[in-house]
């Protein structure tokens, strides 16, 4: 299994990482992570979810690392350019949380909040500057921004930005950068005006690409349960009698793991749990367990989950389901590996038909309702 350490990641970044409790890296971080370490621009097809921003976030500041020099005044050295503000910020975070061992100045700039302290933000330089792209514009008219020193350009969800008429702001900022930068452009989908987008703005690209999130879900036999809360964990020992397999169940809050599990050693079934509270023993012991059979069920949320990698999961049980949709494509995504069979069966109360909702939506089709074991299925 690929390792951050095997992908030449400097310790400061490894430190943070163990930080965020990151075990391994997603598919995109270890396919782009090598191509942008080494200089070259990147055209990546990937939807958030993925850990696409890692994939960027964390060799560019390694970048900066190995070749320290000051920005210049009102000037960047990175330029990120995100269509919302929502996902600015976010990535700001992430540039922040992944460089606290290396003190990186990183600036936040988007548009319905007044200019002036964006404009001191800037004033003395930042490493990592983030931007909406109608704001930074702004910026650059009333020359509180210059942008002839930066040295990478990356440009996230490009065709969200597309259908937010930010394309000839995009060409302007571009065009305000330096030709011999780095330049990474990521999008979720790669409509033929962004191919030419893309086109005009990389040089020599590596391509990358994850599978776009609705093909996992298709691979998984799924099905949902509708059930109240109090019955939730009935249901699911009727589920783990009922099957043999090996089963990962996710819940959405540690303190909900460690419940599971203690309800279900009570009833019998050896269950072990691994989540942020647990000492890096303690998970590896309970992976360990899990792999050897010696456990047949593993309750994990979802950000411990993202780092492990075992075969033959049959079962995923949503013991609650995500509040962010995409999630729930990795949960499932964790069974029918390699072509193999899997099933996925989500638990669902009242309060959590919104998040079914979203699920759906974003997995472009309906969920099949089933019987708990014992029970004939109502319609929704
Ligand atoms: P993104 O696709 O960049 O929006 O990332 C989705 C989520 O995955 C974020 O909450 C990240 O903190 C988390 N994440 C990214 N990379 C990893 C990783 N290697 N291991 C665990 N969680 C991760």
């Amino acid at each position: 299994m690929t390792s951050f350490e095997s992908l030449g990641l400097a310790t400061p970044l490894l430190k943070a990482l163990a930080t965020e409790g990151y075990t391994a890296p997603t598919p995109i971080q270890a396919q782009a992570i090598p191509y942008v370490l080494a200089g070259r621009d990147v055209q990546g097809i990937a939807q958030t979810g993925t850990g696409k921003t890692a994939a960027f976030a964390l060799p560019i500041l390694q970048r900066l690392a190995e070749n320290r020099r000051p920005p210049a005044r009102g000037g960047c050295r990175v330029l990120v350019l995100s269509p919302t503000r929502e996902l600015a910020s976010q990535i700001a975070d992430s540039f922040r949380a992944y460089g606290r061992n290396m003190g990186v100045r990183v600036a936040l700039m988007f548009g319905g909040v007044p200019k002036a302290r964006q404009t001191r933000a800037m004033a003395g330089g930042v490493d990592v500057l983030v931007a909406t792209p109608g704001r930074l514009i702004d910026h650059m008219q009333d020359r509180t921004v210059r942008l002839d020193q930066t040295e990478i350009l990356v440009l996230d969800e490009a065709d969200h930005m597309l259908d937010l008429g930010f394309i000839i702001p995009i060409r302007r900022i571009a065009g305000a950068i330096p030709a011999q930068r780095q330049t990474l452009f990521f999008s979720a989908t790669m409509p033929k005006e962004i191919g030419q987008l893309a086109a005009g703005m990389l040089r020599d690209p590596a391509h990358v690409a994850v599978a776009p999130v609705a093909t996992t879900a298709e691979r998984v036999e799924q099905g949902v349960i509708f059930v109240e809360t109090a019955r939730k964990r009935a249901v699911l020992f009727d589920l783990l009698s009922g099957n043999q397999g090996r089963t990962l169940v996710f819940t959405r809050t540690k303190h909900g793991a460690d419940r599971v599990v203690r309800y279900l050693e009570e009833s019998g079934v050896p269950a072990a749990a691994i989540h942020g509270n647990k000492s890096q023993p303690q998970r590896e012991r309970a992976l360990a367990a899990f792999r050897s059979g010696e456990t047949r069920v593993l309750i994990a949320t979802d950000i411990a989950a993202r780092g492990i990698d075992v075969d033959g999961v049959t079962h995923v049980i949503n013991y609650d389901l995500p509040n962010v949709p995409e999630s729930y494509v990795h949960r499932i995504g964790r069974t029918a590996r390699a072509g193999a069979a899997g099933v996925a069966i989500s638990l669902c109360d009242n309060e959590e038909r919104s998040f079914l909702r979203s699920i759906e939506k974003l997995i472009r089709g309906r969920v099949p309702v089933i019987a708990a074991p014992g029970q004939v299925a109502r319609a929704a």
